[in-house]
């Protein structure tokens, strides 16, 4: 990369910031421009190819998912976060999610689409992982029967999830864990959810996450989705 080119991204990336080139530029506005590491209102990239995920999620399907409708979530954040006053290199993007209701409804959907597939693409991997052990495996056990009632369960609430949004699994100011929806893009961080809680494992069950291969079959997409899900970062984000 050029030093030309270092600095044009510098001065679109930083936004309003950028009118304090290279006196006040805050560090992760540096890091963003450099390349060296992204904040978490940017989107990441995928940590596996397009195809990883089949037969569960077709390549096709992971590209346009990742590169356009999750790309738009990510740039929309962005300007609403300009327009809204919110400094990404010293607010946390759940601050933002945990006060949403004194923020635009843009921003509501895409600080929420945005959060909802990172996630998403973090708690999946090509192949999937094994069943979970330890405290999660246990905590599962002692809320729900057994691991499969909570599959059951997790998976009914996806199919039952009207029109666009997702299905959780959250943990909550008690420690205790519990399965939800939500509507749209909204997430059980938000102020204004029903539920709240943390977020542990979400699945997307609007039809841009399975219609090109499943077309109207939600109920095959979810039995399909759960090969592929990341057990140890559920694991992780609930020892976190
Ligand atoms: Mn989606």
């Amino acid at each position: 990369m050029t030093h030309q080119t270092s600095r044009r991204n510098f001065v679109k990336t930083s936004g309003k910031a950028g009118l304090a080139i290279g006196l006040a530029a805050s560090l992760p506005a540096v890091l963003r421009a450099s390349g060296m590491a992204a904040n978490e209102f940017q989107q990441q990239a995928l940590p596996y190819t397009y195809n990883a995920l089949e037969p569960s999620i077709d390549a096709l399907t992971m590209e346009i998912h990742y590169s356009k409708h999750a790309a738009a979530y990510a740039k929309s954040l962005g300007e609403a976060c300009a327009a809204e006053g919110v400094n990404t290199g010293s607010k946390t993007l759940e601050s933002v999610l945990r006060n949403i209701s004194k923020y635009s409804p843009k921003m509501r959907n895409n600080a929420g689409g945005h959060f909802n597939h990172e996630m998403f693409w973090q708690t999946m991997k090509p192949g999937g992982s094994a069943t979970p052990s330890g405290q999660l495996a246990s905590s599962i056990i002692q809320s729900f029967g057994s691991f499969d009632a909570f599959k059951t369960q997790f998976s009914d609430a996806a199919k039952a999830r009207f029109g666009s949004g997702w299905a959780w699994l959250i943990i909550n100011s008690d420690n205790a864990l519990a399965i939800v929806s939500s509507p749209n893009q909204d997430n059980p961080l938000m102020d204004v959810s029903e539920t709240w809680g943390t977020p542990l494992l979400g699945l997307d069950v609007w039809e841009h996450a399975y219609y090109l291969k499943y077309q109207n079959r939600r109920p095959d997409y979810i039995n399909s989705w759960w090969n592929v899900v990341n057990w140890d970062v559920v694991a992780a984000r609930m020892n976190k």
